[in-house]
């Protein structure tokens, strides 16, 4: 598994694109993932390669009963960190242990107002796809938008600049992965259940089951 790396054109500078002030590296809880934040503390986030959906519906079944005895934040570190386990965590999960290990309060999604690439202004423009929101700044950089994540092709590669998500929906989230799914439980390991279980975001009624 490879770490995030961030595009050679975004490696220098970068805009936030709540503010447009410059964004810059921090410390993450997710060795492999990259951090970064302005200063207008809009934080957002670079994942590494999304694991592939065959490996992580074997996450459920892996052996691991040495996690039991484990503290939540201490489970949630393993199944970050470790690189035997961390190609089978599904993206959103590892989003999540992330969230909850970080601890932070986020009240409101972002606005997605500036080109990350060169901090201009940027403006909805028609495009094919429904599903997401097309923005470009006035140096023609073209980014699409949907559930607060930006995207757009650099040098053909698809680049992704997650933004931190707001408490109600890391919350919407847990619950979704709590409702014992037959298609989300293969990727739900035991360990990674208790660790959404016992934290402050899951919902009281989830908690509950
Ligand atoms: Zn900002
Ligand atoms: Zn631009």
């Amino acid at each position: 598994m490879q770490a995030a790396t961030l595009p050679e054109q975004l490696q220098s500078k970068c805009y936030c694109p709540s503010c447009g002030k410059l964004l810059v590296s921090a410390r993450c809880l997710d060795p492999w993932a990259i951090s970064l934040v302005c200063l207008g503390s809009h934080r957002f986030f670079v994942m590494p390669e999304t694991p592939l959906a065959w490996q992580t519906a074997m996450a459920a079944s892996l052996p691991l009963p040495h996690l039991d005895s484990w503290a939540p934040q201490d489970v949630a570190s393993f199944w970050l960190a470790d690189p035997t386990v961390r190609p089978m965590l599904n993206e959103q999960l590892a989003q999540l242990l992330r969230t909850i290990l970080e601890a932070r309060q986020v009240s409101d999604n972002p606005n997605f107002s500036f080109c990350p690439l060169c901090g201009g202004p940027l403006a909805e423009y028609e495009q094919p796809d429904i599903w997401v929101r097309g923005l470009r700044c006035l140096n023609g950089h073209s980014w699409a938008e949907r559930g607060g994540c930006i995207y757009c092709k650099i040098d053909g590669v698809l680049f992704r600049l997650h933004a931190e998500d707001p408490d109600k929906t890391t919350s919407q989230l847990i619950a979704a992965w709590l409702k014992r799914h037959p298609h989300l439980d293969t990727n739900l390991h035991e360990s990674v259940r208790r660790v959404l279980l016992s934290s402050r975001f899951c919902p009281a009624d989830s908690a509950d089951r």
